[in-house]
């Protein structure tokens, strides 16, 4: 119908036409009953899988492989009877842990399956522990299985997320292996790593052979960004106004402003559309609640914690205007902390200067000025790094600002997921290859290809060829062009280098 726009993507491989032997193999790894069966079927549809028994030590384990399709994508998938828990054996992985750990020296990526309506189980602790310790090569995708009733209570969904962070792993992907819900997301974190790895493996860096392009219609799994909402919280000191805003941004009242608030978690919706977005508001209730009984310094102390940053995707760090006003510095050292923290920790970050009705008036317009100058300028200092952080200034009781920082928002958080084809990156490096000035010419690093590896944030990879490898003010440069060429301004982006034979 008329409200599907088609996007037309490059896709520098065709998984479709490369021969079954040279494909990626993925396993499929974790406790028992969380699904490694169900999915493995899902992602084999009707074909056949190939049933082989591994002997070792005495118990016979049946290993099936097969050809998974997920959209455009082809790889072997490998389920096994993995780290079986028994009942009856002292430690549940001496059994099995053999010969899962010679499978998995024949894999080249995992995917590490967890029971997200369960949430984190002790077992899925000790299967990351083995997996760090038995194939530390190998980074396996998070994915929670029998998600189909989180979905709509992202709440839940958003608790076994942040239990799954703990396996170290990063950010869990949550699927239906029953229903087929959360494939195209599972999708959208194995295609970069697929396409490297075949890029690898195909040596595909001819510039005549990326240029095909490919229409979504080809890919038979649509994808659907707000299947997971946008995850922002709202963060600041006490009495900056984070409880007034957030009812502006709901646009009723159901925040209660005032320390005498005795909120429970439940009593506040943590849901809103904006422009026909959900936006997800990262435990609000709790951390109100938290600031408003802890006055003091320390009350920012459990939004600067890894856990509750990562939580969220954006994070809006809210500011004083009038305390601005009468300060030297626009941000106290706890702000200071939480902006940085945040970019470090790769999320997106927009600054909002709040109250700033109180600086109106003609006695005040130098103030007004100096504010609207100074959080820029010191936001640049802390973070040199990226350059624009976006900055929004509000009234929160006027009711002003809503639509700019909204619209904010999601301009960082697409930012911040947006993809770019191997194809396009390949082209642009050699351009901007050509305008860099290195250090020494002689022994300058060889970057064969680019590409990019995951989104949120966009991370990149620079394969070396050679032995020289591409030094700060060369990532920096690299960063710069990026950031200047692809419109990602603002957010933090990662390059990452590796030497290839
Ligand atoms: P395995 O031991 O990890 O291979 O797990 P199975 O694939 O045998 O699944 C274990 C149980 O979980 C079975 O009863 C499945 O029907 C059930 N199951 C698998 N996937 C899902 C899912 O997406 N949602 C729900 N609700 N149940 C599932
Ligand atoms: P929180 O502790 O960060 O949640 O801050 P509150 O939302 O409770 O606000 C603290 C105080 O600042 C309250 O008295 C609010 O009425 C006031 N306040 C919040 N936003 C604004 C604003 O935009 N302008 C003005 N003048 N006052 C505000």
């Amino acid at each position: 119908d008329g409200l599907v726009t088609k996007k037309t993507y490059e896709k520098p491989v065709d998984f479709t036409k490369i021969e079954v032997a040279k494909l990626p193999v993925v396993m499929i790894i974790g406790r028992p009953n969380v699904g490694k069966s169900a999915l493995f079927n899902r992602l084999i549809r009707r074909r056949e899988a190939l049933v082989y028994n591994t002997p070792d030590d005495h118990v016979t384990r049946d290993i099936r492989e097969g050809v998974a399709k997920l959209g455009d994508l082809r790889f072997k998938v490998l389920d096994s009877a993995g780290l079986e828990a028994e009942a009856t054996s002292g430690s549940i992985l001496h059994r099995t842990a053999g010969m899962t750990a010679s499978v998995l020296s024949r894999s080249n990526f995992a995917i590490f399956l967890t029971d997200g309506r369960f949430g984190l189980h002790p077992l899925d602790l000790e299967v990351g522990k083995w997996l760090r310790k038995h194939a530390p090569q190998i980074k396996p995708i998070v994915v929670m299985n029998k998600c189909e009733s989180l979905f709509d209570a992202s709440g839940s969904l958003m608790t076994a997320a942040s239990e799954m962070f703990r396996l170290g792993f990063g950010e869990p992907i949550a699927i239906s292996a029953e229903t087929g819900l959360g494939l195209p997301d599972l999708y959208q974190s194995l295609r970069p790593v697929l396409e490297d790895y075949m890029l690898q493996v195909l040596n595909v860096v001819d510039e005549e052979t990326q240029d095909d392009s490919y229409s979504e219609d080809s890919c038979s799994t649509e994808v659907d960004e707000n299947q997971l909402p946008l995850q922002l919280a709202i963060v600041g000191r006490p009495n900056v106004g984070k409880s007034t805003l957030l009812n502006t941004l709901l646009q009723e009242d159901r925040v209660l402003v005032g320390p005498e608030a005795g909120l429970t978690r439940d009593s506040i919706r943590t849901q809103f559309e904006f422009q026909g977005r959900k936006i997800y508001l990262v435990d609000t209730a709790g951390w109100l609640q938290r600031t408003k009984q802890d006055k003091g310094p320390s009350s920012l102390s459990i939004m600067q914690s890894r856990k509750n940053l990562l939580r969220a995707h954006i994070i809006a760090l809210v500011l004083d205007a009038e305390e601005i006003a009468n300060a030297r510095r626009s941000m106290k050292h706890a702000e200071v902390v939480i902006a940085r923290r945040a970019v470090e920790e790769g999320r997106g970050l927009v600054v909002i200067v709040n109250k700033m009705d109180l600086l109106r008036g003609r006695q005040k317009s130098s103030l007004y000025k100096k504010v609207m100058e100074a959080v820029p300028q010191e936001i640049q200092t802390i973070i040199p790094q990226i350059t624009g952080i976006p900055v929004i200034f509000t009234s929160a009781v006027e009711g002003r600002g809503r639509t700019a920082l909204l619209q904010q928002v999601v301009d960082t958080y697409e930012k911040w997921c947006s993809r770019l084809p191997t194809a396009r990156l390949n082209r642009w490096l050699l351009k901007v290859m050509s305008r860099h000035s290195w250090k020494d010419q002689a022994a300058q690093p060889k970057v064969k290809y680019f590409t990019q590896v995951k989104a949120r944030p966009p991370t990149f990879v620079a394969f070396l060829r050679g032995k020289t490898e591409l030094a700060d003010t060369d990532i920096r440069f690299l960063t710069k062009s990026l950031k200047e060429d692809f419109d990602l301004g603002g957010i933090p982006i990662r390059i990452m280098q590796r030497f290839v034979t």
